[in-house]
């Protein structure tokens, strides 16, 4: 089966390459799919999308048109494209739903570690041959109590590395894990609850119309003085005035961001020589205790190993069965 890649990226193209070859031919390009863009699949029956492509209903009809039948996503999170058009056009759409969890849950950590103990702070001294120690001190995470929302693949992960560090776990999910609360003794209770209880906070949750801005004012509010937000799952979970409010109050005292509410037209991209015309993102970055990554938690070799390799054997599958067991309705 034709499938044209969009998006496609120096970190990912070899193994995608690896798993397709002998089994599906493959066209690329580096361009994000969006209305302009989706003509270039023409003659391909499927396409292969990251999150920073644009799957919307006017750029699904045009994909139609040009005969584009299948939708294979690189990644977990599927809120960029439009399932309902997709399903009433007939065309089919499955994700990659586990990839090493290891990767987001592992690099969440680094993150609370990286604020908590100050790394950023103290990298900034040491470069002025500054070894004061007076603005650097941080807290045991041992004893501490760690508020995980959305208890999925990732949320479990998390939850793991958490116990073993001895640490106290609360969970808020639209649904419990009990397999997790067996292994962490992990307590669920609601969001309000969570929020005022956590010394640290980490969204684990997809990006819904009910997990949009979750994370507003009034939860800001509840929040623990002197919280930690950490947030790798998405950024529209997020309402960025709200948290800058909540860090100049000193609510939050510092946020792990990995995904940031318009990150669309900045992350994934070269702007080196160029300025980004972007107040909040500016804002957030001028910050010492805010720590903002260009959505990189996913980026391990397993990772990358295994987004390939679903992706791959997703395409197999509707090419064999014409259908697949990964699709999304
Ligand atoms: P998952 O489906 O295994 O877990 C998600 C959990 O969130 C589930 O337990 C679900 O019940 C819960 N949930 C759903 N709606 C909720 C709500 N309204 N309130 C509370 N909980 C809710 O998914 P996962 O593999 O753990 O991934 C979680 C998210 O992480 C993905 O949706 C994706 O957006 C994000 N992610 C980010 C990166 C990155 O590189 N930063 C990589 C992969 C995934």
């Amino acid at each position: 089966m034709k499938t044209f890649v969009y998006s496609i990226h120096g970190f990912d193209k070899p193994f995608i390459e690896k798993e397709a070859k002998g089994k599906q031919e493959l066209f690329y390009t580096e361009q994000h799919l969006n209305s302009e863009t989706a003509h270039l699949a023409k003659g391909c029956e499927a396409v292969a999308l990251f999150t920073s492509d644009n799957a919307s209903c006017e750029v699904l009809e045009k994909l139609y048109a040009n005969g584009v039948r299948f939708i294979a996503l690189r990644s977990v999170g599927h809120e960029h494209v439009d399932i309902p058009k997709a399903n009433e056009l007939g065309m089919k759409v499955a994700n990659v739903p586990t990839y090493s969890p290891y990767a987001i849950a592992e690099y969440a950590v680094a993150m609370i570690l990286i604020l908590n103990r100050k790394f950023l702070k103290g990298q900034e001294l040491n470069r002025k041959n500054n070894f004061l120690l007076d603005t650097l001190v941080g807290f045991d995470l041992y004893g501490k109590t760690i508020g995980i929302v959305g208890t999925g693949k990732i949320g479990t992960a998390f939850a793991k590395i958490l116990y073993g560090f001895g640490c106290k776990l609360i969970g808020y999910d639209i649904k419990e894990n009990g397999q997790l609360i067996h292994d962490t003794h992990i307590q669920y209770v609601p969001l309000n609850e969570l929020c005022e209880k956590s010394d640290i906070v980490s969204i684990n949750c997809p990006l819904t119309i009910e997990t949009k801005y979750m994370f507003n004012k009034s939860i800001f509010s509840k929040m623990k003085k002197g919280s930690i937000l950490i947030n790798t799952a998405r950024g529209g979970i997020v309402n960025t005035i709200d948290l800058l409010e909540a860090l100049d109050n000193g609510t939050i005292a510092a946020a792990g961001l990995d995904v940031y509410e318009y990150e669309k037209p900045i992350f994934f991209c070269d702007h080196e020589g160029n300025t980004i015309n972007d107040e909040l993102f500016q804002n957030l970055r001028s910050r010492s205790n805010v720590l903002l990554t260009g959505h990189q938690a996913f980026l391990t070799a397993e990772a990358l190993e295994g987004i390939a390799s679903t992706t791959i054997a997703n395409l197999n599958e509707w090419e064999k069965l014409g259908s697949c067991s990964n699709e999304l309705k």
